[in-house]
């Protein structure tokens, strides 16, 4: 599977280093409990500078999806179509993510999508959202 990957260097940053391990994580504020991404050592909501990491319960709903039928990289040339999906997870998070390569999927807005983390190597791994059960 091709992907387009972060350089090395932000690979060390927590959110890639949970995602290694197998489990997405959220940057969130420990003063008013907000998750917040993109990661930040400010939290968004109150500005505070207390922020951490918790788990993502990993339930999010579809808000919207793309197919790509041109390629916006080299490296993905062979890959169209693809899926590129927005997802609100739980926490009140949206994400840009993407569905599995090779895997069939009827996707319709509000539904009801689970993470699956998929490992590209022992550093490297990305969040998917599918469907409950898929
Ligand atoms: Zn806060």
């Amino acid at each position: 599977m091709t992907v387009i990957r972060p350089a090395d260097r932000y690979l060390d940053q927590p959110y890639w280093q949970h995602l290694a391990k197998g489990t997405l994580h959220l940057n969130c504020c420990n003063d008013c409990g907000g998750a917040h991404h993109p990661p930040s050592p400010i939290c968004p909501t109150c500005r505070s500078f207390n922020t951490g990491w918790k788990p993502a319960s990993g339930k999010a709903t579809l808000a919207s999806y793309a197919i790509a039928r041109h390629s916006v990289h080299p490296s993905l040339g062979d890959k169209v179509p693809y899926i590129i999906t927005l997802v609100d997870l739980e926490e009140g998070v949206r994400l840009v993510s993407g569905i599995p390569e090779g895997m069939e999927v009827d996707l319709h807005v509000g539904m009801a999508l689970e993470c699956k983390v998929v490992q590209f190597d022992d550093r490297f791994a990305l969040p998917y959202f599918v469907p409950v059960g898929a």
